[in-house]
């Protein structure tokens, strides 16, 4: 066998089990994989005029070392070492804790580049880590920052695709057919690649994103296509005749009146079950705008029909939140319900299966353990995705395939404006839930510099003696896990000093084992924890009532749907609730995008915003649409691409030439029909 670039990345030197298991939870399996694992941004590394950087900014600063390094130990495990650094003709002091081994590295008379925490009263930087590669790259003034994790280090990625490029440049496959490549002016995938890892200029690193971002678009539309041709060739999908007397009976027990606009959208989805048509729709709707119950009525009425559904959802918190409100929902005698998790015990999962496979279950409820491979129904007709943004294609056509060509539904908080959904979520049937149910007291908004941090605390105390509940997120870390969580676990101690005994603090950060974090929020939901100190592992779904403040730090390094998305976190019950943004915008956008936030609580007003603000200059936009998977494509800024993405695959999939002809081998084999041949063309 010769070499491929698909081969295994342990073809590479220095990629032993630990590494290769880092790799793993990157996603990164083959050395295309690794290839395509993009920086999420350059660090522009050239040196900023030190009066325009902020208190407690974090920056690169790049000098000259111009004293040698102490080291002074304060303790078995604390040190610190200290140096200084000129740039231009000020002269500032580096320091840095705990990491004695960085000595070696700082030696007077040579250049350095250091990332760190501005201190402007003392004009010091706290440096985090010494940036190992711009030295390299020092002309480009761009450092490639890559999204790494405990086991793998920025600059062993750098350097592995450093080395797998030399390799495996000459095999990059040009998946975007030639044509396209043209009409297009599109640059050779190879170029693509080294110009995203290795850029010189911010023009180079715009045409490389073009290529890639449209290479990402066109492989989606192309498999949602051929999912779509495929399922008409088979043809009739199941009727679901549900009674309607008895969905009537049901919608009548529920605790409140639907809105209008859930009532549409029932009639919508319900009407669809019974057609013997594929459902293939989107259920969007605000945070708080009511889908769960939606959703309940849809798996009511499947199971009334005598069909059985799954409910899957991105994490195990989501799932035992649906599990206890559908409990509560359905009469055990005419609904059975069950929960499949990763930590469903074995014994239980064995009987679960069991009676999946019998028939006896109606509802399963869970996470990616729907989808694996001994999870068998018995007859499946409906199949719901909850914030499906999470989950790859290859994922829903795995779960879609496990039932008879069932319906399916993906419900979505992501609020965009239809026409984008169509298009973004690969030709979907769109319902839209435009409506609150009434009675809900707008979130007040407010922003605020960190410095005036001691008022927000003192704020939320006002709150909690109220005998309301608060969450503080965390600012996001995207370079490293471990860094994420020391943060996390740094402010969750001094909220602790703050607020205990009177109010117990609680923390939840992605590290944890599923069993603590539902451990957390279980003490959380019982009132237990006044104060949850989060990562935004919290992010999608969660419904606590009683919480009434949400206080976001670093609010402006989130993108305005994101935010969103935390802040319904609160106003779910008939208390005012209240949310702060804790952020030290650079700029006029990012103070703008702050205003924003405090102006409206519409999400579609939002990411209409969200696209008026995005620049040229937003290389990456940023992640946070929430569209279906891309890595670096965004479906609002890279809306054009999109769409000729989609209306390209929608020629390409009715030519014969593209099941057969050698020219469409590497996009083939993309998407994941190597050896197909017939289709049934129209
Ligand atoms: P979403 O999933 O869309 O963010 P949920 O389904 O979690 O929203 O609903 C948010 C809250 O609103 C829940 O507590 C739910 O019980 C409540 N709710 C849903 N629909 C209505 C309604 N028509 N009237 C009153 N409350 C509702
Ligand atoms: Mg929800």
């Amino acid at each position: 066998m010769g070499k491929s670039i698909y081969d295994p990345v342990t073809v590479l030197p220095q990629v032993g089990a630990k590494r290769l298991e880092a790799l793993h939870q990157l996603g990164i399996f083959t050395v295309l994989d690794l290839l395509s694992h993009y920086p999420f941004r350059y660090e522009d590394i050239q040196v900023k005029d030190l009066s325009e950087i902020e208190d407690q900014e974090k920056v690169t600063l790049k000098g000259d070392v111009v004293s040698e390094a102490v080291l002074t130990r304060f303790g078995p495990k604390k040190n610190r070492l200290v140096f200084r650094m000129a740039i231009d003709h000020a002269v500032i002091a580096v320091t840095f804790f705990n990491q004695p081994y960085l000595k070696s590295k700082i030696h007077a008379g040579e250049e350095i580049a250091v990332f760190g925490k501005w201190d402007d009263k003392r004009k010091s930087l706290t440096g985090m880590k010494i940036l190992g590669a711009q030295i390299e790259q020092e002309e480009a003034g761009f450092e490639s920052i890559y999204s790494a994790n405990k086991g793998i280090k920025q600059k062993t990625i750098l350097n592995l695709v450093t080395e797998a490029f030399a390799r495996y440049e000459a095999l990059i496959p040009e998946i975007i057919p030639a044509y396209l490549k043209e009409k297009y002016r599109l640059i050779s995938h190879r170029d693509a690649i080294y110009a995203m890892h290795f850029p010189t200029s911010e023009e180079q690193t715009k045409q490389a994103r073009r290529e890639v971002v449209f290479e990402e678009f066109f492989v989606f539309q192309m498999k949602m296509q051929v999912l779509r041709k495929q399922e008409k060739a088979v043809g009739k999908g199941t009727e679901l005749t549900y009674n309607v007397a008895d969905l009537r009976r049901f919608i009548a027990s529920l605790p409140f009146e639907l809105t209008n606009a859930q009532k549409r959208v029932v009639n919508e989805i319900c009407g669809d079950l019974r057609k013997s048509l594929h459902m293939h729709r989107l259920l969007q709707g605000d945070v708080g705008s009511g889908k769960t119950i939606v959703a309940a009525i849809a798996l009511f009425a499947t199971s009334n029909a005598g069909f059985q559904s799954a409910l899957m959802v991105p994490t195990e918190i989501l799932a035992e939140q649906h599990m206890e409100s559908l409990v509560q929902l359905f009469d055990p005698l005419e609904v059975r319900i069950a929960l499949l998790t990763g930590s469903t015990k074995t014994k239980m999962r064995r009987e679960i299966l069991t009676e999946l496979a019998n028939g006896e279950l109606d509802v399963l409820i869970g996470t990616h353990a729907l989808i694996q491979e001994d999870v068998s129904f018995h007859n499946l007709g409906l199949v719901i995705t909850d914030e499906q943004h999470r989950f790859g294609v290859n994922q829903r056509k795995i779960l879609r395939e496990k039932g008879d060509h069932p319906d399916v539904l993906f419900m979505t908080a992501t609020p965009i404006p239809r026409t984008l959904a169509i298009t973004a979520y690969g030709e979907m049937d769109v319902s839209i839930i435009d409506e609150l149910p009434a009675g809900r007291i707008p979130i007040e908004t407010t922003w605020t510099r960190p410095k005036n941090f001691e008022h927000t605390l003192h704020f939320i105390e006002t709150q909690l003696r109220k005998g309301s509940q608060a969450y503080v997120i965390c600012p996001l870390i995207e370079e490293s896990e471990s860094l994420d969580v020391k943060n996390a676990t740094d402010i969750y101690e001094k909220l602790q000093a703050y607020y205990e005994p009177n109010f117990q603090v609680g923390l939840l950060h992605g590290k944890m084992k599923p069993a603590e974090k539902e451990a957390v929020m279980e003490r959380f939901k019982n009132n237990q924890l006044q104060v949850l100190v989060s990562t935004t592992v919290i992010e999608v779904g969660v419904n606590v009532p009683n919480a009434t403040t949400m206080v976001i730090y670093d609010a402006d390094r989130f993108g305005l749907s994101q935010l969103h998305q935390l802040r319904g976190r609160v106003g779910r019950g008939t208390k005012e609730s209240y949310c702060i943004l804790v952020a030290n915008p650079k700029n006029d956008t990012g103070i703008e995008r702050m205003k924003i936030m405090t102006e409206t609580t519409d999400g579609f007003v939002l990411s209409e915003k969200d696209l008026e603000l995005r620049g040229a200059g937003d290389l990456f936009g940023s992640k946070q649409s929430g569209a279906p998977e891309f890595k670096v494509g965004d479906i609002i800024g890279d809306f054009g691409a999109l769409e000729a993405a989609r209306n390209e695959a929608a020629l390409l999939v009715n030519q014969e030439a593209f099941y057969v002809s050698p020219d469409y081998q590497s996009l083939r084999r993309e998407i994941g029909i190597e050896n197909m041949d017939s289709l049934g063309f129209d």
